[in-house]
């Protein structure tokens, strides 16, 4: 018996010869919306296809990206069952040939928690697998499908993920690698928000630093738990450039020593390649730094952490999360 064939049989589903690749879609539905903030909205999503959503060895998910398909106004997402493997595989390349007008939208998003089932006990129901994606609402800065989608989602709409499958063994679209490095600096604007709180609350207590958000409003600063040693500052942009305060932070946390010495990195056009450098796994005892956000920002944090302070690019993930004036999928 193929090795798909019994992974289907252990997890009792019918017997099909079902491929088994890194990553597949998930058919949930919105069971809650929660306004965390003016810019924040949570979205908890269940479905019985959690049971197959992928996590870390540790049942963690850090800063895992999932891929969200937000139907077109008006047209309901196009038959897309059985997505199976990445954005090199079939599915997208079919997907991509579809009618603009029809196939929807797929942005890129953050599981902020996944919680697995809790089975029935002592005369309790059981309570549903659930995925929680936190979405900035940018309706006031060049609003998207995704920020509309969500802000006007109501519990029974439907939402399509593509995430990691949890049969594969290795979870695909986690960065956050630290490696044995015991002191972070976490650095990002809104849309880092769920991934750098979801790292903090895995980090353990001998982990030390700093985790620097900018966010639009003091209103957006949200409730972050962390076992680690870690000192969150949350800095409201108000009507500064975006991305500025949250610079000056990190020039003010990381200085560059009198004899540093660093290389010129190789120049991004960001307006028409993504800013994506990331260490598999960070080497090294120092500082480990996880720095995502709008990409100008990024590569200008790049430059000054490389070429100014030195930075051993081992030890150092530089993310554009997204680009002033596109759209990213
Ligand atoms: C790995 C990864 C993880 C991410 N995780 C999250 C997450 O958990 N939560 C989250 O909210 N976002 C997250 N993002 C960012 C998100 O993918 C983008 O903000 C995305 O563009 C939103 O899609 P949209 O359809 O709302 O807007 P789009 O149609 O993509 O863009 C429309 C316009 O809005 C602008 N725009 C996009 N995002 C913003 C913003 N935040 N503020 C101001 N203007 C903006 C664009 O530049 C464009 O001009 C993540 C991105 C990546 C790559």
């Amino acid at each position: 018996m193929s090795a798909a064939i019994l992974a289907a049989t252990s997890m009792q589903e019918p017997l099909v010869a079902d491929p088994i690749k890194p990553m597949r879609s998930f058919d949930l539905r919105v069971s809650a919306v929660q306004r965390l903030s003016e810019h924040f909205r949570r979205i908890t999503l269940v479905g019985d296809d959690l049971a197959l959503f992928g996590s870390n060895a540790a049942g963690e998910t850090l800063d895992l990206r999932v891929k969200v398909m937000i139907p077109s106004p008006g047209h309901a997402l196009p038959e897309l069952n059985n997505i199976r493997g990445s954005l090199q595989d079939d599915w997208y390349r079919n997907w991509l040939a579809l009618d603009e007008a029809v196939r929807g939208v797929m942005r890129t998003y953050t599981v902020r928690a996944l919680r697995p089932e809790v089975p029935a006990s002592g005369g309790k129901p059981a309570v549903p697998a659930e995925l929680d994606i936190d979405f900035v609402l940018h309706l006031d800065a060049g609003s998207g499908p995704a920020a509309e989608w969500a802000a006007a989602a109501q519990p029974g709409d439907s939402l399509t993920l593509v995430g990691p499958c949890a049969r594969w063994g290795d979870c695909v679209g986690i960065e956050f690698a630290p490696g044995e490095s015991q002191r972070v600096l976490l650095v990002g604007d809104e849309t880092a928000v769920p991934a750098i709180a979801a790292i903090l609350e895995t980090l353990p207590p001998h982990v030390s630093g700093h985790a620097v958000l900018e966010v639009p409003l003091a209103d957006d600063f949200l409730d972050i738990t962390t076992p680690a040693n870690v000192e969150v500052r949350w800095l409201a942009r108000g009507g500064n450039p975006h991305g500025e305060v949250m610079s000056a932070q990190v020039r003010s946390l990381v200085v560059p020593a009198a004899c540093a010495v660093g290389e010129e990195p190789e120049e991004v056009d960001i307006d028409s390649a993504i800013l994506w450098e990331t260490p598999a796994t960070a080497t090294g005892h120092g500082l480990y730094a996880w720095i995502a956000g709008e990409a100008a920002t990024i590569r200008e944090l790049r430059r000054y952490l490389v070429r100014d302070v030195g930075m051993d690019r081992n030890a150092v993930a530089f993310m554009g999360y997204w680009r002033k004036g596109q759209a990213l999928s």
